[in-house]
C-alpha cells in the first residue's frame, strides 16, 4: 500500500539530499524513511524511537512495506540509535519541541563527527535550535515555513560549517526572512495578534510584563515592514 505523508513531512522528504544514509530520530510510525526509500531518493534508513509502542509500530509498518533490509529500526534514545558502522551522513528530527532537539544534539554531540546534514522541524522554539546549531558547527542553507492542517511549522536545515546568526535571525530564520513569503508573513501576523490580546489583558501596573510583550511585539512589526 502506498504511503500518503503528510504535507509537513512531505516537505521534510523533499529537503533530505539525493543517496543520503539517513537516521529519522522520534521515528514514531518510520513514515518518513519508507516513504524516502519508496521514492527511492535513499537506499539506507535507521528509525530511531525512544517509547516502545511507537517502536513496534515503526517495526510493523517497515514488515508490511518489506523494507527490512533497507530501513533498520532501533529502540532508542536520540542519537544512541546511531553505530558509527552506520555510516549516517543526514539526521532528521521532526514533530518534537525545539528544546528536546536541542537536549538530543547536545547529548549526541560526539556521534556528528561523519553527518554533514541536520534537517530539524520543531513545533516550538525555533531560536534554540538555530542557536545550538550555531555554537556546534552547522550553517543553516535552507528553511521553509509551511501551514499543515492549520498549523504552521519551520523546518531547518542545516550543513557542517561556520555561520554567525542575528538576534532576529535567531528568532525569524536567516533564510525565512530574506524569503519573506506569504506563510512566514501570515505566521507573524497571527503570533502579533496573539501577543496584542495577551498585552491587552495585562494591567496597566504591570508595567514590566507590559514592557517585555511590546518589545516582542515591535520586533514582529519591524520584520514584516
Ligand atoms: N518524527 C515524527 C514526525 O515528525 O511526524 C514523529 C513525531 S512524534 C510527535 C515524536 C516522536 O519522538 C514520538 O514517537 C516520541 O516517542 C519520539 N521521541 C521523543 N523523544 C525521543 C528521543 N529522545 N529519542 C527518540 N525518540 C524520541
Amino acid at each position: 500500500m502506498e504511503l500518503q505523508l503528510s504535507y509537513r513531512l512531505e516537505t521534510i522528504a523533499t529537503l533530505v539530499p539525493d543517496g543520503a544514509r539517513l537516521l529519522d530520530v522520534g521515528s514514531d510510525h518510520a513514515y518518513l524513511p519508507i516513504a524516502l526509500i519508496e521514492a527511492e531518493k535513499i537506499a539506507f534508513a535507521l528509525a530511531g524511537e525512544v517509547v516502545k509502542g511507537p517502536y513496534e509500530s515503526a517495526v510493523s509498518n517497515v514488515c508490511d512495506h518489506k523494507l527490512q533490509s533497507q530501513i533498520t529500526v532501533r529502540l532508542a534514545n536520540g542519537l544512541e540509535a546511531l553505530e558509527s558502522s552506520d555510516q549516517i551522513d543526514c539526521i532528521t528530527i521532526c514533530g518534537m519541541g525545539g528544546r528536546l532537539i536541542v537536549e538530543i544534539l547536545e547529548k549526541g554531540k560526539d556521534k556528528l563527527a561523519d553527518v554533514d546534514c541536520l534537517i530539524l522541524q520543531p513545533n516550538n522554539r525555533e531560536d534554540d535550535v538555530r542557536a545550538w546549531l550555531v555554537e556546534n558547527g552547522f550553517a543553516i542553507d535552507k528553511e521553509v515555513v509551511l501551514k499543515d492542517k492549520g498549523k504552521f511549522y519551520e523546518i531547518i536545515r542545516a550543513q557542517k560549517g561556520e555561520m554567525s546568526l542575528s538576534e532576529g535571525e535567531l528568532r525569524f530564520g536567516p533564510c525565512l526572512m530574506k524569503e519573506s513569503s506569504a506563510i512566514f508573513t501570515e505566521k507573524w501576523q497571527v503570533e502579533c495578534a496573539k501577543l496584542e490580546k495577551a498585552l491587552s489583558r495585562v494591567p496597566l501596573d504591570k508595567a514590566k510584563e507590559r514592557a517585555q510583550l511590546i518589545e516582542k511585539i515591535e520586533r514582529i512589526k519591524e520584520v514584516l515592514k
